[in-house]
């Protein structure tokens, strides 16, 4: 098993994304593969007993457990973490793994966190739940306002965490200023990154410090595995990811980190095609709605920011309807081609109700908070042909009198 000819950091991090995305952190065994091997496999075998010691001690490289290295999840580590233009990356078995690694691992009794207030439901639980059972306060604002992430700072604040855009409010977080605060005052940034993708936006090139992945969306993008990643400096994932990852066991299995791998490959082409669609279908539906949002539509609040910090809109966009529940579901009983479903990041178009779906857990009162209200809807716009798209959302819309 050896990486293949070229794989030298120094050449791949040289690499455009495309290349990077096919060929990055590739590794073969002596059999010469085309395509990624898959090692399923938990434990490793060793020629002596010195060369399990010398590897126990760190002197020798080579795998000895898959809780803590297996070389198809290296591979896939290696391709996030040069697309992401990171020193390195930890696999995670899911988005929410990834979350509650990076946030645990660096935090500690006594510390605080600022987060952006609209987040997807689980990542605010970690806020105002788990978190405090453990001594770490937090404090949860209006992500898009710069002067509310400034008013937030006490002296134990450790960490701001946010995404942007965000699930499912759209609300766009301005990087660059927000990354340049924290460093000012010594904070670390942790980005969830997932409706972007490095694809549209890499936050380490704003001036974040860590960036968080449920790679279960845009990654593998054809909702087949859980999967997730931690992508920062070296000295970040060596000193504190690591030690808690290899204690707590948050690991990825190998063969969802192989379908990742697979998926990375085509993600530029699938995120670049995915957005125009949703490009398309947004503007075809904001005449009919009283409130879409969508970051690269005029329309948006942080419109001329989401033009400067991403290279595209993202295959998601939101909208509200007046009619409350009522009227959200009854839009979504009547596609017929747009699937009813909670997940995003998919190349087929899917379409839920937060409030009811994804939202449902942080309760009325937060979703009221993040503005998550009764009438909102998320699509997920996939591969398919727009037009089809959109011809199903016509007569949908107008089955919920639109
Ligand atoms: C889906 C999602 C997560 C959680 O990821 P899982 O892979 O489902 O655990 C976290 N953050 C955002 C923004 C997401 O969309």
């Amino acid at each position: 098993m050896k990486r293949t000819t070229g794989q030298d950091r120094s050449i791949t991090a040289q690499w455009r994304p495309a290349t990077q995305a096919v060929r990055g952190g590739t590794w073969r065994s002596e059999m010469g593969e085309t395509s990624e091997a898959l090692f399923l496999t938990s434990g490793y075998t060793y020629d002596d007993a010195a060369t399990v010691a010398a590897r126990f001690a760190g002197e020798e490289d080579g795998m000895t457990y898959s809780r803590l290295q297996n070389p198809t999840v290296a591979m896939l580590e290696e391709r996030i973490a040069l697309l992401e233009g990171a020193e390195a990356c930890r696999a995670q078995a899911s988005g929410m793994a990834a979350m509650t690694t990076a946030l645990l691992c660096q935090l500690s009794a006594g510390d605080h966190v600022v987060a952006a207030k609209a987040a997807f439901g689980s990542c605010r639980w970690l806020i105002d739940n788990l978190l405090p059972r453990f001594g770490i306060t937090g404090t949860t604002i209006d992500a898009s306002d710069n002067a509310a992430w400034e008013a937030a700072i006490r002296p134990n604040t450790k960490v701001f965490f946010f995404e942007s855009p965000a699930n499912p409010t759209m609300d766009v977080v301005d990087l660059e200023f927000v990354c340049t605060l924290a460093r000012a005052h010594g904070i670390t940034t942790v980005v969830d990154n997932a409706f972007a993708t490095s694809a549209l936006q890499r936050p380490l090139d704003f001036g974040a410090d860590v960036v968080a992945y449920s790679a279960t969306k845009m990654m593998d993008g054809q909702g087949r595995v859980l999967a997730g990643a931690v992508c920062g400096s070296a000295e970040f994932i060596n000193s504190k990811l690591l030690p808690f990852q290899r204690n707590t066991g948050p690991n990825i299995a190998p063969f969802n980190a192989w379908v990742v791998l697979k998926g990375l490959e085509t993600l530029d082409l699938r995120i670049r095609r995915q957005s125009e669609n949703a490009l398309k279908v947004a503007q075809f539906v904001e005449p009919r709605v009283p409130r879409l949002l969508y970051p690269y539509l005029p329309s948006h609040p942080q419109h001329a920011l989401a033009l400067k910090q991403m290279k595209a809109g993202g295959t998601i966009f939101s909208l509200e309807l007046d009619g409350g529940r009522a009227q959200a579901h009854a839009l979504l009983d009547a596609l017929k081609l747009v699937d009813i479903s909670n997940n995003i990041g998919d190349s087929r178009s899917l379409m839920c109700h937060p409030a009811s779906s994804t939202h449902h857990g942080v309760g009325p009162e937060t979703r009221a908070d993040m503005g998550v209200t009764e009438g909102m809807l998320r699509l997920n716009v996939g591969l398919e042909d727009p037009d089809d798209v959109i011809e199903d959302l016509d007569q949908a819309l107008r089955a919920a009198g639109l």
